[in-house]
C-alpha cells in the first residue's frame, strides 16, 4: 500500500506563485478569488492519479524527470496582447511550466450558468490539459503541430481513465485549445452514444459563448 502512495519527484517541484508587483492592481476580493483557485489547481494538479499519469507519460515520452525544473501554478492570470487568455506557458531552455488561470469573470459567468461543481471541474482539467500539453512542448519545443496531437492521444488515455468525467474532459479540450478531436478520436465509450454527444455539443457551445 506504502507503495501505490509514493510521492513523484515531479510533484515536488510544483509551487504556486504569485507577482507581487502586479497584486496591487487587482481588488483585495478578487486577490482573495485567485488564491483559492490557485490553491484548488495546486491540490488537483498534485493528486496521486494524475501525478501517475505524468510519471507515465513522461516516461513514454522518454522525457527525464529532471528536465522539469519547476511548475508554477500563477496566482493571477495572463492575458495575450489580443485579449485572448493563456492556460500555459514553457520555458524550455530553464525547463520551467507556468499555469494560469481563468479570470475571475470568466468564472463568474461560467458558474452562473453551469454551476459551481462544472466550474471546479472545468478549471481543474483545464490546469491538467494545460501541464500536459506544456511538459510535451519541453522535448517537442515550437512544434505545436505534434504537441497538439500528442497531446490529443494523452489526454484522452487520460480521461479514458476517469470515464464518468470524459466527455465533460472532451469538452473542455476543445475550449481550451479551440480544436476539435478528429472523428476516430472523439469516440471514446461515453460518446458512442448519441445523447451524450449531443449534450456534449451543447455544453461546448454555450460554454464558448461565456469565454469572452
Ligand atoms: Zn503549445
Amino acid at each position: 500500500m506504502l507503495m501505490l502512495e509514493k510521492t513523484f519527484s515531479f510533484s515536488n517541484k510544483m509551487r504556486i506563485s504569485v507577482d507581487h508587483e502586479k497584486l496591487g492592481s487587482f481588488s483585495q476580493n478578487h486577490v482573495k478569488f485567485y488564491l483559492k483557485y490557485s490553491s484548488f489547481v495546486f491540490r488537483a494538479l498534485r493528486k496521486h492519479s494524475f501525478q501517475k499519469f505524468l510519471h507515465w507519460m513522461l516516461k513514454k515520452e522518454k522525457i527525464e524527470e529532471q528536465t522539469v525544473r519547476a511548475v508554477q501554478v500563477k496566482v493571477l492570470p495572463l492575458r495575450r496582447k489580443n485579449g485572448k487568455g493563456i492556460a500555459g506557458k514553457c520555458d524550455t531552455a530553464r525547463g520551467r511550466i507556468r499555469i494560469y488561470p481563468k479570470t475571475i469573470k470568466f468564472c463568474q459567468v461560467f458558474k452562473k450558468k453551469f454551476g459551481r461543481n462544472t466550474l471546479l471541474f472545468y478549471a481543474g482539467n483545464r490546469a491538467r490539459a494545460a501541464l500536459i500539453h506544456e511538459l510535451l512542448h519541453l522535448k517537442y519545443a515550437e512544434d505545436e503541430k505534434t504537441v497538439r496531437e500528442l497531446f490529443q492521444d494523452y489526454f484522452f488515455i487520460f480521461t479514458q481513465k476517469h470515464p464518468a468525467q470524459s466527455s465533460m474532459a472532451l469538452c473542455i479540450y476543445t475550449l481550451i485549445f479551440n480544436a476539435k478531436f478528429s472523428g476516430k478520436k472523439a469516440s471514446p465509450s461515453g460518446s458512442n452514444n448519441p445523447s451524450i454527444r449531443l449534450e456534449l455539443n451543447e455544453t461546448c457551445l454555450r460554454a464558448t459563448g461565456v469565454s469572452k
